[in-house]
């Protein structure tokens, strides 16, 4: 069976092993985010509906966990924001149900969770991974460029209220954008909210491929410790680099040299990749990221979105 809704399993940096599903069509998102690897948000909107058709989720939820594949999550995520799906808690209900055996981890940026009925719609899952970048409305503006509306200050209120609520686990995720989110004010801010969500983990990541606009640049290593150390004795970490992927059992090197051969012929954006090998777009990213750690390929910013190209022709991964 060709799946259009689930992909993977992937190596997830935070998950291991992890079944994607994707309930969102490509870059439909409440955020347009300036570091968003997916590139720019095409349908900006808070509108929840039924985005994809539930049956044929669940249609291929049966056929692909039916052989009791081993995984370490099933992880709502992809190119858009999950919780815009109006089914997103028939869909965990279905899993809980019929496949208990998996843990269920929910990736969301966290703008919709200021609504109870969101909340509840996520409340069976295992693991809640939030973002939270800003806490000024004008850094949230500049960072995020939400939808328009949205407003900073309910969203962490939406963030306490899952705190209080989900009895799961939440790692709440903050994206470091120098010159944006890293000042003395912003980071003050950063860390009394923080202190307030109260989550189990506060996660630290940082650009580590070209993200919508070009002049996002990572923070360094040291720039992130200092931030950790500041926000210490939050259980603050640094999401670690991912270099030992292709050491993960589901790297496949087959799909790796795939996309290195098609990047020799012709750059391409991550998008193009997905149209050309019939891969998700999720799956196709983390090679692409394992690829660019390792130097195998190198990308560029064009008027189209991002590209990427091989750089040493006979260099494949082991
Ligand atoms: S919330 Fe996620 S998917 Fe949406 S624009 Fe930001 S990074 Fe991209």
């Amino acid at each position: 069976m060709e799946y259009k809704y689930i992909f993977g399993p992937v190596p997830s940096r935070r998950l291991g092993i992890s079944l994607g599903i994707d309930l969102i069509p490509f870059k439909t998102c409440s955020l347009n985010c300036v570091y968003c690897e997916c590139g720019a948000t095409t349908n900006l909107t808070i509108k929840r509906q039924e985005y994809v058709p539930l049956d044929k989720i669940f249609e291929e939820l049966d056929d692909f966990l039916k052989r009791e594949p081993e995984l370490d999550f099933i992880t709502f995520s992809g190119s858009g924001e999950p919780t815009l799906h109006n089914g997103i808690g028939e869909v965990i209900k279905f899993i809980k149900t019929k496949y208990s055996q998996y843990k269920i981890a929910v990736l969301t940026n966290g703008t919709l969770l200021s609504e109870s009925n969101v909340r509840n719609a996520i409340i069976n899952a295992d693991l809640i991974m939030p973002s939270l970048d800003a806490v000024t409305q004008s850094v949230f503006k500049r960072l995020n460029r939400p939808f328009p509306g949205l407003n900073i200050q309910e969203i962490i209120y939406g963030l306490i209220k899952t705190r209080m609520e989900f009895s799961g686990q939440i790692y709440l995720e903050v994206f470091i954008v120098p010159g944006l989110n890293d000042t003395d004010s912003e980071l003050t801010f950063l860390k009394k909210a923080l202190t307030e969500i109260n989550s189990d983990k506060i996660q630290l990541n940082t650009l580590d491929r070209p993200g919508t606009s070009a002049w996002v640049r990572p923070s360094s290593k040291e720039e992130l410790e200092r931030i950790a150390n500041f926000f210490k004795p939050l259980p603050v970490e640094i999401i670690a680099n991912f270099q030992s992927r292709k050491n993960i059992k589901s790297y496949h090197k087959d799909i790796a040299d795939l996309i290195i051969s098609t990047l020799k012929r012709r750059p391409c954006t991550a998008e193009d990749l997905a149209n050309t090998l019939g891969l998700h777009i999720n799956e196709i990213n983390k090679y692409i990221q394992s690829l660019l750690e390792n130097d195998v390929i190198e990308s560029e910013i064009l008027k189209r979105g991002i590209f990427f190209r091989a750089k040493n022709k006979n260099l494949l991964l082991n």
